[in-house]
């Protein structure tokens, strides 16, 4: 892939977008619905191989356009069958993105950015800064690689935005991933498989709330109150806890959803009995769920994960208090793939990443 190509991409445009470029050089809109088809119904990249297309609208796809796709540059199977990837983009950065089995339904856990600005303690990415925000032919590139390479594309799964990066940070590349991989002519992917994870950017959120998309959303927590949650999640001084629940009581949820409340749990530090009565006391009244994550301690995260009796106490209080709670099973530790412990060592890394892989040895 040439990175001084200047054409437009076709993997970027959600389908109004592409049918604003067929018709602005004569070409009729209609055609839109098919070549989604071929791209995100039946993985087909290559214009020429789009047959039921006239000869010359391939063409005109072949030199107008261009269609980026990241290529696979390694792939790591973990016992439990989670398997990470790691893709190399046009400009030869590095994301990754996972594959978790039987969740019961197969999941791609997703990048939204190069690294991430976040800076949140416990996790890996946080470390490596943010480099640079994903293009929606980035985002919705890895589920179509995903798909295309585990022989997924006839096959209902879930997407998570839940891997390298903050999603509301890079909300209208997002949002238009959300659009290409919703398209009725394409994947046709329901929002209600689709989790978007956020640190709570209170005005992002406001946006979200007035999408006429509304993927499953969850709230990356952590901890109870303020002192402990600053210590976190540095946003949390700008974006504070009871900003983003009052956000979460006016979210348009549809009937019988939830908003996901992710916590990892960490020894010593948010995982008291304490801490637990005060979660359940913060979330009561909400249409919640909560997801304790035990920590996937890792070289370089300066935390340890709690004793197995730490976990099970926390989420037996939690449940005692009324509140719908999960225990995350760690999946793919063995790789790093699991949550939190995304890193890459591109060829070219910013001073971040140096930084990261010199300080950890990621
Ligand atoms: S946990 Fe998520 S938001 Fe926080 S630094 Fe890591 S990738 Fe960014």
């Amino acid at each position: 892939m040439n990175v001084k190509d200047a054409r437009p991409d076709l993997a970027a445009l959600d389908r109004t977008a592409l049918e604003a470029a067929l018709v602005a050089r004569g070409l009729e809109r209609f055609r839109a619905r098919q070549i989604f088809a071929w791209v995100y119904r039946h993985g087909i990249v290559d214009p020429a191989a789009m047959s039921d297309l006239p000869a010359t609208l391939r063409t005109t796809l072949s030199t107008e356009f261009r269609l980026s796709t990241p290529t696979v540059s390694s792939r790591e199977r973990s016992a439990d069958g989670t398997e990470k990837f790691l893709l190399t983009l046009a400009d030869g950065r590095s994301i990754e993105s996972v594959f978790i089995p039987d969740t019961p339904a197969m999941t791609f856990c997703v990048s939204t950015q190069v690294g991430c600005a976040m800076a949140c303690a416990f996790c890996l990415t946080g470390k490596m800064g943010l480099v640079r925000n994903l293009t929606a032919a980035e985002i919705v590139g890895q589920v179509r690689v995903l798909a295309r390479e585990l022989r997924l594309q006839s096959s209902p799964f879930n997407v998570v935005l839940m891997g390298m990066g903050e999603p509301l940070h890079n909300y209208d590349e997002t949002m238009t991933a959300l659009r290409i991989m919703a398209d009725e002519h394409g994947m046709a992917l329901p929002m209600r498989r689709v989790t978007l994870s956020t640190v709570g950017l209170l005005p992002a959120l406001e946006k979200l709330a007035r999408e006429p998309l509304m993927p499953n959303l969850a709230i990356s927590l952590h901890a109870p109150t303020d002192g402990q949650r600053g210590r976190l999640v540095p946003i949390n001084s700008k974006y504070g806890i009871a900003d983003i629940i009052e956000m979460c009581k006016r979210f348009p949820l549809k009937r019988r959803a939830r908003i996901t409340f992710e916590y990892v749990l960490l020894a010593g530090v948010n995982d008291a009995a304490e801490d637990a009565r005060k979660l359940a006391r913060l979330l009561s009244g909400l249409k919640a769920k909560i997801n304790v994550i035990p920590l996937n301690a890792a070289a370089g995260i300066p935390f340890e994960r709690p004793s197995d009796e730490a976990i099970d106490r926390f989420a037996r209080i939690l449940s005692e208090r009324g509140a719908l709670v999960s225990v995350r099973k760690s999946r793919g530790r063995d790789i790093r793939a699991a949550c939190g412990q995304l890193i890459v060592e591109g060829q070219r890394q910013s001073p971040a990443q140096r930084l990261a892989v010199a300080a950890f040895g990621q």
